[in-house]
């Protein structure tokens, strides 16, 4: 199994960063829960202790400001207390299984079903259903998960999978990065480095048979190229590569604070979030304002709505927190973003369906209290607002007069506000096809490249198996930027993209060609940005804007633009 020599793997990128360190190879523990004479109440017992466990794990993550990994706590701990699971394992006992089978039959069937399921987000429960009766079975068998607490020296973690209740007690000084068999770009372990700051390489497999721990590896979270026990010549290239990588954070870190321009054309870089912990990191990095802030945060992982003062303070926190402007997003609910309290009749509720705007004909309530909240705290700074999953003209009308309604209702009722500048997210390809008519009714666009990308090449964004298709450079999806900027600029009102292309260095230097005016993106990438920006002169611009756009792919596109560099 263990060789001297080195081993190359190439698993998913999935959070940048390039390092060298001893592994610490995670062991999955699958042990035989223990016949009892009294099945169900020893399952009682464990189920009671496991939901506590995850209450407290997520407690202990909100704490660490681990938003992502509380969240997925929580979720599991909502699943720990969930009938389905729970009446099945009991049935199963009370019609003669043991609870070793009842246990591992409905893991099986339960994660079955999510599986099967074409909506991603559902999909992923599976996951979710798995780690739950993990925590049960090493309750009932009295041993303990890998404490990742307990690491003393800085390593890179190697695992089939590592899950979310791992995370939330580990020191993040202590894990130099993560490498998985396990999981796509969107796989919790992926969004948990990501906030962390640490590099990630998911979807990698056998590689926590091939290394044991204390033996080096090293990784490059942009590229996914694992190697385990480097020879002299790879240490030297990942080195290099981590020099380089080095390099581009210190250059970064000189334009904080700072405006850029191509040419004589500001372009801004504010910052996307999602949390409170994302507003200080983007005030720390002095991103030029908050071009996207994702209510959603606010809505989800609980069992009920955010009240209109709890939304007020934080929007408000927000607006205070900039002199540029703060772009409030109205909440985008569905597709993989669920709130267990809004249900739409009897239907999933998947990317194709009612979410976003879509939903709040039939949330009025949440809609108007959201809408309360925000007019209230746009009166404490440079508010706008800005509505998702907008697909055609009707739909801005109809909620321009509600909004307009809801300010006449707090004006009645003697309540400051301000009624801010209401723009849209241009996220379906119909609206960037007919930009020209809604520039005419809206105050700016802001182009979500996730979801248009998704839309306009037919590939679930969350789908791992359809990576390659999910390139936001794709000259068809570029085309439809294009066509958003030239409406925008020809209505006078500004166009900005917050989707992740922006942070893409080739996807920033391609958008800034095409004329976007904002590039909004996840705070530790503000400054970086700033840097492509800065060194992108009008001319290249041109050349590389005419050249992107008659390309025939994302993957010519990139070539265009590693070539214009130089
Ligand atoms: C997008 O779709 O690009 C976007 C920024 O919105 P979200 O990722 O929240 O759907
Ligand atoms: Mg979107």
């Amino acid at each position: 199994m263990t060789s001297h020599s080195e081993t190359r793997l190439v698993g998913t990128g999935a959070a940048t960063g390039v390092v060298i360190g001893p592994a610490l190879v995670i062991a999955s523990v699958k042990a035989e829960i223990p016949q009892s004479d009294n099945p169900l109440g020893a399952f009682h017992d464990a189920i009671g202790a496991v939901q506590s466990k995850l209450a407290d794990l997520q407690q202990q993550a909100r704490n660490a400001g681990r938003n992502e990994a509380a969240e997925v706590l929580g979720a599991q701990a909502q699943m720990a207390a969930d009938p389905m699971l729970i009446d099945t394992i009991t049935a199963k006992v009370n019609g003669g299984a043991t609870l070793e089978e009842a246990v591992t039959e409905t893991t099986a069937e339960i994660s079955a079903m999510f599986a099967a399921i074409d909506d991603p987000y559902i999909a992923a429960r599976a996951t979710d259903v798995a780690e739950v009766t993990d925590h049960l079975r090493l309750w009932l068998t009295g041993t303990t998960g890998t404490d990742l607490a307990t690491i003393t020296v800085p390593s890179i973690l190697l695992a089939k999978e590592i899950t979310a209740a791992e995370t939330a007690s580990l020191d993040p000084k202590l894990v130099l990065g993560f490498v998985t068999e396990a999981g796509g770009p969107t796989s919790h372990v992926a969004i948990i480095a990501r906030s962390l700051g640490v590099a990630a390489v998911v979807g990698t497999p056998h590689v926590a048979e091939m290394v044991r721990s204390g033996e080096t590896v090293a990784m490059d979270g942009t590229t996914g190229d694992v190697v385990i026990r480097p020879n002299p010549e790879s240490s030297n290239e990942f080195n290099a590569r981590r020099q380089n990588h080095l390099a581009m954070q210190q250059d970064a870190a000189q334009y904080r604070g700072q405006k850029v321009y191509v040419g004589e054309r500001a372009v801004a870089v504010p910052a996307n979030v999602g949390s409170r912990q994302d507003v200080e990191l983007a005030i720390s990095e002095g991103a030029d304002g908050i071009g996207l802030l994702r209510t959603e945060f606010l809505f989800l992982d609980r069992n009920n709505a955010p009240s209109e003062q709890e939304q007020y303070e934080f929007y408000k926190l927000a607006a205070s927190s900039f002199d540029a402007t703060v772009v409030i997003r109205t909440f985008d609910i569905g597709g993989d973003k669920p709130a267990s309290y809004i249900q739409i009749g009897n239907e999933e509720n998947p990317f194709l369906g009612v979410r976003g705007a879509r939903l709040y004909a039939q949330e009025t309530t949440l809609f108007a209290s959201q809408i309360r909240a925000i007019l209230r705290a746009a009166t404490h700074g440079d508010v706008a607002l800005m509505l998702p999953m907008v697909s055609q003209l009707t739909e801005v009308r109809e909620l321009r007069s509600q909004i307009t309604a809801i300010a006449s209702q707090l004006s009645a009722e003697q309540i400051a506000h301000r009624v801010p500048p209401i723009g849209v997210m241009v996220e379906v390809p119909a609206l960037a096809l007919v930009a020209d008519a809604i520039a005419a009714e809206v105050d700016f666009f802001s182009i979500g490249t996730n979801d248009l990308t998704q839309y306009t090449l037919a590939a679930d964004r969350t789908n791992g198996a359809l990576d390659s298709l999910q390139d936001p450079l794709h000259p068809a999806v570029l085309a439809l930027c294009k066509l958003t900027a030239d409406a925008a600029h020809r209505h006078n009102i500004t166009v900005s993209v917050c989707g992740l292309a922006a942070a893409d260095p080739a996807g920033a230097a391609v958008l800034a060609a095409l004329g976007i005016d904002k590039l909004s993106v996840s705070a530790r990438f503000v400054n970086p940005t700033k840097s492509v920006i800065d060194a992108l002169d009008p001319q290249t611009a041109n050349t590389i804007g005419n050249q992107a756009l008659a390309a025939a792919s994302a993957e010519e596109v990139r070539e265009i633009l590693a070539a214009g560099a130089h």
